[in-house]
């Protein structure tokens, strides 16, 4: 899945963005978030994460 761009930077790992996303479209590893297929782009995950590592793809 490509919408969406994660700042390794920036991402903490809270698990805010797999907690919120409606479609589960997001797993949570050890050290880093994975993007599966299925994303509706309803954007819930990137206004949710605190740190703001979630950015579209442009
Ligand atoms: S945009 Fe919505 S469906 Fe897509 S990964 Fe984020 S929360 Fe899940
Ligand atoms: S909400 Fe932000 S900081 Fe938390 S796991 Fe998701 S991308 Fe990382």
């Amino acid at each position: 899945m490509d919408y969406i761009k994660v700042d390794k930077e920036k991402c903490g790992l809270c698990g805010g963005c797999v907690a919120v996303c409606p479609k589960k479209v997001i797993l949570m590893h050890k050290e880093h978030l994975e993007f599966t297929d299925g994303c509706i782009k309803c954007d819930r995950c990137i206004k949710v994460c605190p740190v703001g590592a979630l950015n579209k793809n442009e």
